[in-house]
């Protein structure tokens, strides 16, 4: 499997590559040159099997690199008991006959980015290793609440690795905050900033974006920055695992018949969790319609309803911070998707920045 910059599909990168190295050097976001189909049998299977195992079977079909030794020990230890407080890891309650809840926060800070924010750091240490490079990450993550305290969990006190965190001052809430300043680990790194979530994400774009910079810090450090929020592959594989999980689950259930069509309904930020499932559905989950749903901040839905993607809009703090974004940047491997031109994506990216 060969992964591309959203932006360039005529440089391939090997998954550990894509991984490591979070943002593509165009600007653009790594992404699988195609998307595998699930085998014929597979949702069947996948009923039989324990969440971890489902991670690796699914997560295999992107990540040839990996084995599957490997992967069972990463899905062992991100999903195992002594992070999630269920053996489902991620099960599926019925609201009523029709609708279900797909339970995503039974992880260590109860945020649904902890599913990722397990695995990630396993993927990503195992990726420095496949591509021999002898430095240590510094991993600069932009969060409206959630994805900080998961990504802080996840890699603290992880070897090779360090973590720096943006939130913005005012902008998450108390128990957030306190979940990010308290944690412990002598590789954690907590900054508030004067400004808002689209703020702390800009400035690691252009910390990402910076040559020079770069080249500072790996000749006189020998460090790389990476990434952890979604924009990094390795923090959205683990996504699509839940969603086909979920289908596999609803079937063992007897809850629906194996090719039933069902509805996602996702709410949207920065849009990887419905990317996640959008990505399920063009594996071959039978998924017919995905909602995205947004707050006050609603540039999403505008530009599904309208195809005019309009960032100059008020910005408004809500009760629901992790959503309160106005630029998304996981839009961009949609618009591959959709569009498969790089140029096209290219043109699009320009015109939004500028
Ligand atoms: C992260 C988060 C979202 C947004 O998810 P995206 O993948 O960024 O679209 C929505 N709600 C909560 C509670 C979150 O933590």
């Amino acid at each position: 499997m060969q992964y591309i910059s959203t932006r360039d599909k005529n440089t391939t990168y090997l998954a550990s590559q894509a991984i490591a190295q979070g943002l593509a050097p165009d600007g653009g976001l790594m992404t699988p040159a195609y998307l595998p189909k699930l085998p014929g049998k597979s949702l069947s299977d996948l009923k039989e099997m324990s969440y971890q195992q489902r991670a690796v079977y699914i997560m295999k079909l992107f990540l040839d690199e990996f084995s599957v030794k490997e992967l069972t020990e990463f899905a062992a230890a991100a999903y195992g008991p002594e992070k999630f407080d269920t053996p489902a890891v991620a099960p599926v309650s019925a609201l009523d006959d029709g609708t279900f809840c797909l339970e995503l926060w039974h992880g260590p800070t109860c945020a649904f980015k902890d599913m990722a924010l397990q695995m990630l750091p396993h993927l990503l240490t195992a990726s420095l290793v496949k591509t021999e490079e002898e430095k240590t990450v510094c991993i600069l993550v932009a969060t409206s609440g959630d994805t900080g305290k998961a990504a802080l969990e996840g890699f603290k006190g992880v070897d090779g690795v360090s973590i720096g965190v943006l939130f913005p001052d005012g902008g998450v809430s108390d128990i957030q905050r306190k979940q990010m300043v308290t944690t412990t680990g002598d590789n954690v790194q907590v900054w508030a900033v004067r400004g808002n979530f689209d703020d702390c994400q800009t400035g690691v774009k252009h910390a990402f974006a910076d040559e020079k910079f770069a080249e500072k810090l790996l000749d006189e450090y020998r460090i790389a920055l990476s990434s952890a929020n979604s924009i990094n592959w390795g923090r959205l594989l683990p996504q699509v695992v839940y969603y086909i999980s979920s289908y596999a689950e609803l079937v063992a259930a007897g809850k629906i018949e194996a090719g039933c069509p069902i509805d996602v309904c996702v709410p949207t930020g920065n849009f990887g969790n419905i990317l996640a499932a959008y990505y399920a559905r063009e594996m071959g989950v039978p998924i017919d319609r995905l909602i995205c749903a947004s707050n006050s901040n609603n540039v999403l839905t505008d530009f599904l309803s309208t195809g005019t993607y309009d960032r100059n809009r008020t910005f408004f703090n809500t009760i629901s911070p992790s959503m309160d974004i106005l630029i998304s940047s996981n839009l961009e491997r949609l618009l591959l998707a959709i569009t498969q031109e790089d140029s096209e994506v290219r043109g699009y990216m320009e015109q939004l920045n500028a």
